[in-house]
């Protein structure tokens, strides 16, 4: 039923915009919001993998985090562990660097604004392509729904990512990471005003240019 919505809002629109982005909910994943990219040569990501992680049919952007990937601002590390948590979960991303806010109206720079609680001051990796905020799990939003199985599952894949290439900066809401039980050795952030801000997704982030500060 609800695919057969979709199928519909794709068919009546251009032919470049038959793209419903089944791993979104509707009305959020690109194909809806906008026709999708140019084609032809300006329509080339910037990298293989990006472009692989775009038309995996388990993995949704939305239309600004898909630009992203196809301008390919979007660090190689996070698209592949994107990658591995697609092969069981299909993944909303709603943002890695275009469109992300802090705070409401103030545009992203370089370094996390000081009313952002203690992280303020620190790098801010969306703002180098090294952070993904993921806000829906196999169709479920995670605002809701912390300890659902599947959102649970998606923590003990990224803590399955070998050490050198997981993220080092993981951050959910504070009952996910209650159940899940990792530390920060592991890549996880448990600061209670960070948990806090992270009710409603779930933060992927990698704190350097290369390598990870996990230990475990
Ligand atoms: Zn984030």
């Amino acid at each position: 039923m609800l695919l057969g919505a979709m199928l519909l809002l794709a068919s009546c629109g251009s032919r470049a915009a038959v793209d419903p982005s089944p791993a979104c909910p509707p009305g959020v994943g690109r194909g809806i919001w906008e026709p999708g990219p140019p084609k032809g040569d300006d329509a080339k990501p910037g990298t293989t993998e990006a472009r692989e992680l775009l038309e995996n049919p388990d993995f949704g952007a939305t239309p600004q985090a898909a630009g992203d990937l196809e301008r390919g601002v979007v660090d190689g590390r996070l698209v592949a562990a994107l990658g591995v948590l697609t092969e069981e979960h299909r993944l909303c991303v709603q943002t890695f660097k275009k469109g992300h806010y802090f705070l409401p109206g103030v545009p992203d720079g370089p370094r996390i604004p000081k009313g952002y609680g203690k992280a303020g001051g620190l790098p801010n990796p969306h703002y180098f392509g090294r952070a993904a905020d993921v806000w829906w799990v196999n169709g479920e939003p995670v605002e809701g729904n912390p300890t659902n199985p599947d959102v649970l599952r998606l923590g003990e894949l990224l803590a399955g990512i070998p050490l050198k290439r997981r993220p080092d900066q993981i951050i959910g809401p504070p009952r996910w990471a209650r159940a899940l039980g990792y530390g920060r050795r592991r890549g996880w952030v448990l600061a209670p005003d960070q948990l806090e801000l992270h009710r409603d997704h779930i933060h992927i982030g990698y704190m350097d240019e290369q390598g990870t500060h996990n230990t475990r």
